[in-house]
């Protein structure tokens, strides 16, 4: 039986990603999409919400089935008697980096790499371009499915709605992302002026303090915010 599998971050799954996955699975036995798990990288969804959005788009396909690694890939092929890996190749651009990764996956453990050109229709796309452009407000139905778009909006529209403690400092739209605990070390440091009218500095020092842990942030809150912009 040839099983092969195609990785990736899919945040979120697009229509490049899901020709690519439909094309496979023509031409393969078995697909395994393969979740890439990367704890240090921040994204929009979760591992757990990316792979329900895989198995709601592929469920056409029966010999497509959904997974996730972390680590080495190639020991993620070993594990699951996997002999290669499919790739979408977009633009000469992709090509370098890929072709080291798949020289590399093949030295550490004979596991080939095949790669498939993009549908012409999709070799602009790729889901940090869409997470950006519907950031903005823009258009991006037919680039991902439709319950991909779904989820899409109303992630979005929840990182901009603003929280009670960003509100109250008069915080910008954006910074409603603030969880609560940013919120109340913002308030500790006790800004006399909303963030909104501190100077580009001061604002700047505000992020860096944020990303301290409270102990070293409560024994010099001046250092942080009181300090001439
Ligand atoms: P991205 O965030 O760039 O979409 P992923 O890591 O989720 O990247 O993509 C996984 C793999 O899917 C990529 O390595 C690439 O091979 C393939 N891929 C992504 N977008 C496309 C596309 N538009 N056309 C063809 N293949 C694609």
């Amino acid at each position: 039986m040839q099983r092969v599998v195609c990785p990736g971050s899919f945040d979120p799954v697009t229509n490049g990603h899901l020709d690519i996955i439909a094309r496979a699975s023509g031409l393969y036995d078995e697909v395994v999409v393969a979740v890439l798990i990367n704890v240090t990288k921040h994204s929009l969804f979760t591992v757990d919400e990316r792979v329900e959005m895989l198995r709601e788009v592929t469920a056409r396909y029966g010999n497509v089935k959904i997974d996730r690694f972390h680590g080495l890939l190639v020991d993620f092929c070993a594990n699951n008697g996997i002999s290669a890996v499919i790739k979408g190749l977009r633009a000469v651009s992709d090509f370098e980096y890929e072709m080291q990764m798949a020289q590399m996956n093949y030295r550490m453990a004979k596991v080939e790499t095949m790669f498939m050109t993009t549908n012409p229709l999709y070799s602009f796309l790729r889901s940090s371009l869409v997470k950006e452009i519907a950031r903005y407000g823009g258009d991006v139905s037919g680039l991902v499915p439709d319950i991909v778009l779904a989820r899409l909006r109303d992630r979005l529209a929840e990182e901009l709605r603003p929280g009670p403690p960003a509100v109250k400092l008069g915080l910008p739209r954006t910074a409603g992302r603030l969880s609560a605990r940013s919120a109340k070390l913002l308030t500790r440091v006790h800004c006399h002026a909303p963030y909104t009218h501190q100077s580009p500095a001061r604002r700047a020092r505000l992020r860096l303090a944020l990303a301290r842990p409270p102990g070293r942030l409560r024994t010099d809150p001046a250092a942080h915010c009181a300090s001439p912009g």
